[in-house]
């Protein structure tokens, strides 16, 4: 079955939405295949985030990343890359749709709260960037 990477960022673990982010993915019928909280240095979220690297908000970007723990995880099922990007919702809460993780928790595109990849080939990179090569599938 196919994995995925999510991340709540430092914003959604300040303010205690892992529960909340977690038990969406529960419901949803993801299976957890791993999770582990850390602080990511500055190297981690360049290379997590490197091809936005020359957009004008790399800086801040990095900066938001790396301003407390983040939560890690691989979530596991069918058409796991699509099915956790519809729950996530639009990259600007803006625009994500009420129901959608960034739409009832997120105002602003500077603090979206989570990540998820956008492909499979994304996915299987951070995964192992995060995890190394052991929550591979
Ligand atoms: P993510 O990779 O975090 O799931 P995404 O794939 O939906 O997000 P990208 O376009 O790859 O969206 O942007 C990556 C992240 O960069 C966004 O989630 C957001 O945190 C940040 N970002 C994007 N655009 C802007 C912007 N205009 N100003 C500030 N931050 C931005």
């Amino acid at each position: 079955q196919e994995q995925t990477f999510v991340m709540v960022k430092p914003d959604g673990v300040r303010r205690g939405l892992i529960g909340s982010i977690v038990a969406r993915f529960e419901q949803k019928g993801f299976a957890l295949a791993a999770i582990e909280l850390l602080q990511i240095d500055r190297e981690l979220a360049e290379q997590h985030y490197g091809e936005l690297r020359q957009k004008p908000f790399f800086g801040e970007l990095v900066d938001y990343l790396t301003s407390g723990p983040v939560c890690a995880m691989v979530w596991q099922g069918e058409h796991a890359v699509e099915n956790a990007r519809a729950l996530i919702g639009k990259t600007n809460p803006v625009e994500a749709a009420p129901g959608t993780i960034r739409g009832d928790y997120a105002m602003d595109i500077a603090g979206n709260i989570v990540h998820g990849s956008d492909s499979a080939a994304s996915a299987a990179r951070e995964i192992g960037l995060f995890f190394g090569k052991h929550a591979a599938a």
